[in-house]
């Protein structure tokens, strides 16, 4: 199966084709049959859980020193609110967002406001043991070539996952994360640990949130970006997308029709039951990424 890390160029020439008007599966390589479609299967995902919720949890739990988001302006008032008994660091970032930094140490907050302000790549070991990630996670991040881009972070963290398939559903990050991190590996024990922590304290805080999560993220993804991915599952593929993209139904209702989807390499395979329904061919440039949370 390969895994391999896409380069920055592909990865940017699909968004520019998407951001066009281009078909999904033409400009990730997707050569779709003429049938079967399963469009009352392909649903879309609500937004379920926010997204820095999982951050928080983690800080309050003690796993985190420090907190660290980026935020618009009009969020700040929101965020010191709900971290009144932390000391908080906002700073200005060049985009026009803000960097807001919280801990219960005061000299945590600054020290990581100060070396995300002077050379986050330079610091990125000391920011990682701030933000309270695991070594082994840290070290892998640390030594990616490239760690701006976060699909193609994802892209390097599958390829360094060995494990055999399923990996384990709490660490599926293509809708929500329950680790404010890269892990080293998608099965990686101490990040799973990580997860396991926040899921008992979501449940505790709503009971249900458990299988809530797990009957959005116990599924086959293929991932294509930030913001657009599909789930399959037993019973629908869920469509996660933050914007609208041409053909995504198209793929999302071929999807559907599977119970369980598989990267064969040079094509993407569906499976409903014992029965294999489709084999789409993959061509260049290849993209989309495969992830076997089921
Ligand atoms: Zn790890």
């Amino acid at each position: 199966m390969d895994r391999s890390v896409p380069g920055s160029a592909s990865l940017r020439r699909m968004r520019e084709a998407l951001r066009g008007g281009a078909d999904l599966a033409t400009a990730t390589g997707l050569v779709l049959p003429p049938g079967p479609r399963c469009p009352a299967r392909a649903r879309w995902a609500s937004s379920g859980l926010a997204v820095d919720a999982c951050e928080i949890v983690a800080f309050e739990l003690g796993l985190k020193p420090v907190v660290f988001l980026v935020v618009d302006a009009w969020e700040l008032p929101r965020w010191r609110a709900r971290l009144a008994t932390a000391h908080c660091v906002v700073d200005p970032r060049p985009d026009g967002r803000f960097g807001f930094f919280a801990a219960r140490q005061p000299e945590l907050a600054e020290e990581a406001a100060a070396l995300q302000r002077e050379d986050p790549t330079r610091h990125v070991r000391r920011l990682g043991i701030l933000m309270g990630y695991p070594p082994c996670c840290i070290e892998a991040f640390a030594a990616q070539d490239d760690r701006g881009d976060d699909a193609r972070n994802r892209y390097a963290c599958a390829a360094r996952t060995r494990g055999p398939a399923p990996w384990p559903w709490p660490l599926c990050d293509a809708a929500l994360r329950l680790v404010p991190f890269f892990p080293c590996r998608y099965d990686c024990a101490a990040a799973l640990t990580f997860a396991h922590h926040v899921l008992a304290e979501l449940e505790i805080r709503e009971p249900g949130t458990t299988e809530r999560l797990r009957a959005r993220l116990e599924r086959a993804i293929f991932f294509v970006d930030e913001g657009i991915a599909l789930g399959v599952g037993p019973d629908d593929c869920l469509i996660v997308a933050t914007r609208s993209i041409v053909g995504l139904e198209t793929l999302g209702a071929t999807l559907a029709c599977a119970d369980r989807i598989r990267d064969e390499g040079d094509t993407l395979v569906g499976w409903r039951g014992p029965d294999r329904i489709f084999a789409i061919p993959r061509c260049a440039p290849r993209l989309g990424l495969c992830l076997p949370f089921r």
